[in-house]
């Protein structure tokens, strides 16, 4: 089941949604995009923080000096048109601005916009898991701009996907160009220690929409919020671990490399703040200007 696609402000059936093989974007990887989930809620289906995605996509294309022809209400309204020609309850959206075909790698025209939506589950497919440290390090602001979310700078986070053992563990975690911890290949990583939420800061991270809404959730459960830069070393001696994005949502970790997190499963403060976020999500928070509703 797949939705109808917004494309270039017309809504087209998925299967004629083409573009061609001398795309720029296909060669160079010089594309913006989003990942925004949409849930089932007490009001009726309602996308997750959609402003605050569409605000980070005009960044994204900014970064790429692409000119979106559109206004950011125009993509909200998108978007809700998407998920409305979509039955399914719940559902993932993705917005992409890509620039056409032209070759040379200054991009010569102005991009295209699409936005599509499909079904998909929990992302990791666990509620904790184990990881590894990833052979390649995290892009530096010197490299790309890693607080865009760029196609390109995913060829990073496929290659550390490589880097790890797949029959023994079930993600990467990446390090920043300084050592420091920042992020996996497609979330944001949390830690707690002594009851106080640790979030790792970095110059090399996307920062999360999920991230931030588990800051904001976790201070007004009365836990004390520190952000700072984190050695590997500091993680792995926390008691609880977890990771956060869109995607996949709030997942435990239970073990880095061959270290075991606290006794190995969700801890305390994780599940916590694990319900809290589903809460917002489905509308039964108290964050009702999170949702945008669509139907
Ligand atoms: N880091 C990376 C590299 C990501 O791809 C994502 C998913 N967009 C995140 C962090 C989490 O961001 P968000 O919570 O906004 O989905």
């Amino acid at each position: 089941m797949n939705s109808k696609i917004w494309y270039d402000g017309e809504l087209v059936e998925w299967s004629a949604a083409h573009a061609h093989v001398m795309t720029h974007t296909l060669h160079y990887g010089s594309g913006a995009f989003e990942g925004i989930r949409f849930y089932n809620t007490t009001h009726g289906r309602a996308v997750f923080r959609l402003v605050d995605h569409i605000k980070r996509f005009f960044y994204s294309m900014s970064v790429l000096r692409m000119e979106c022809k559109w206004s950011d209400e125009k993509l909200l309204d998108a978007v809700g048109q998407v998920v409305r020609s979509f039955p399914a309850k719940e559902g993932y959206v993705r917005p992409i601005a890509f620039y056409g075909e032209g070759m040379g790698l200054v991009p010569k025209s102005q991009p295209h916009i699409v936005i599509g939506a499909w079904e998909w589950g929990a992302y990791l497919g666990k509620e904790c898991v184990a990881v590894q440290v990833a052979k390649k390090t995290r892009i530096s602001p010197n490299i790309t701009d890693p607080r865009a979310k760029l196609t390109g700078n995913y060829l990073n986070s496929i290659l550390a996907c490589f880097s790890i053992d797949r029959e023994r563990f079930d993600e990467a975690i990446l390090l920043d160009h300084r050592g420091y911890v920042a992020e996996g290949p497609g979330e944001n990583i949390c830690a707690v220690k002594d009851g106080t939420l640790l979030v790792p800061t970095s110059d090399s991270i996307l920062p999360g929409i999920t991230r931030a809404t588990i800051m904001t959730l976790a201070k007004e459960e009365g836990i004390n919020v520190v952000e700072k830069p984190m050695r590997l070393e500091e993680l792995m001696a926390c008691d609880e671990v977890f990771f956060c994005g869109t995607a996949v949502e709030v997942c435990a970790i239970g073990k880095i490399g061959g270290a075991v997190i606290g006794d190995g499963k969700m801890g305390e403060l994780t599940a916590l703040l694990k319900k809290r976020y589903l809460d917002e999500v489905r509308g039964q928070g108290k964050h009702e200007e999170w949702l945008y509703v669509v139907d």
